[in-house]
């Protein structure tokens, strides 16, 4: 018989988890609750708790809405969210992961408390993401976002530059930045860079890793748009190169399941443990055809 396993390091981190429940508690006193912006990058999720009742608004929505309860995701946002929530009377459920909350303090701490007139306060991270959006806005808009090391061109390196990370980002491309900025910049400006990246990313790597090779067949379920599902869906790829990025059950192919000993279900932070189970079985059920 074919060996089925999922990943028992695999699902959603404890941000996540807390904002969910958070949502169902809401949910459950039966009163109207928004939320701004997809609660977890995925839609199956998002979908079970649309069903519930929980109403996703965009932020334009959000600066229509008066009167009314909603729940902040564990990305964070920035202030001027909250500055709309006072004017429109909106009551906000703030699940703001803590770690996020933490990165935005720091950052703000950074630009505020800074003497100098020529620091440049940079993040690694993904450009319109909305954890980066929070994070920026703490600057007033004025931290350079760099995606990745090629990137460092948008830099001045004859001024002081202080790094950070979006949490999800990865802790192989953060080093690689930071060597590219000590080669380049003038010995006369400050390099002060700070690994903000979570460990409840970084540290499922190893494991991830050593779970994706232990198997013949890899399926990771994510949605499209997770940033760290996409990081942790490559380094399935690095070490089992029969590794397949999946959605849910219909996106399995099942001549992919032929001559295989093994198969291994894993996902991201986003990807709830439900998901992963229903494709436990869905596999089951194509193996005893
Ligand atoms: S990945 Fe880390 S920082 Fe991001 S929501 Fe999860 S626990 Fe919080």
């Amino acid at each position: 018989m074919i060996k089925i396993e999922i990943d028992k390091g695999s699902g959603f981190c404890f941000g996540v988890v807390t904002a969910i429940h958070k949502a169902e508690e809401e949910l459950a006193k039966g009163k109207t609750l928004y939320c701004l912006g997809d609660i977890v990058h995925n839609s199956r999720e998002v979908e079970r708790l649309k069903a519930m009742g929980l109403i996703t608004i965009n932020h334009e929505e959000f600066r229509r809405l008066r009167n009314a309860k909603v729940l902040l995701r564990a990305h964070g946002e920035p202030p001027e969210t909250y500055e709309t929530a006072r004017k429109n009377n909106i009551e906000i459920i703030d699940a703001t992961c803590p770690v996020v909350l933490q990165l935005q303090k720091r950052i703000k701490q950074s630009f505020l408390n800074d003497e100098r007139q020529d620091k440049q306060i940079v993040i690694y991270g993904k450009n319109g993401h909305a954890e980066v959006l929070g994070l920026v806005g703490q600057t007033d808009g004025k931290a350079i976002v760099i995606e990745k090391a090629e990137e460092i061109g948008k830099l001045d390196f004859n001024k002081s530059i202080r790094l950070f990370s979006q949490t999800t980002k990865s802790l192989d491309g953060f080093q690689e930045i930071v060597s590219r900025i000590k080669e380049h910049i003038s010995s006369k400006s400050a390099f002060e860079y700070y690994d903000t990246i979570c460990r409840q990313v970084a540290n499922r790597m190893p494991k991830l890793r050593e779970f994706a090779a232990s198997h013949d067949l890899i399926f990771f379920v994510s949605g499209k748009k997770s940033s760290n599902g996409k990081i942790l869906f490559d380094e399935c790829l690095k070490v089992n190169p029969n590794s397949h990025l999946i959605d849910g059950e219909e996106d399995i192919d099942p001549a992919l399941l032929r001559n295989i000993n093994s198969i291994g279900i894993c996902g991201a932070t986003s990807t709830p443990k439900w998901l992963m189970e229903r494709i436990y079985a869905h596999i089951r059920s194509l193996m005893d055809k």
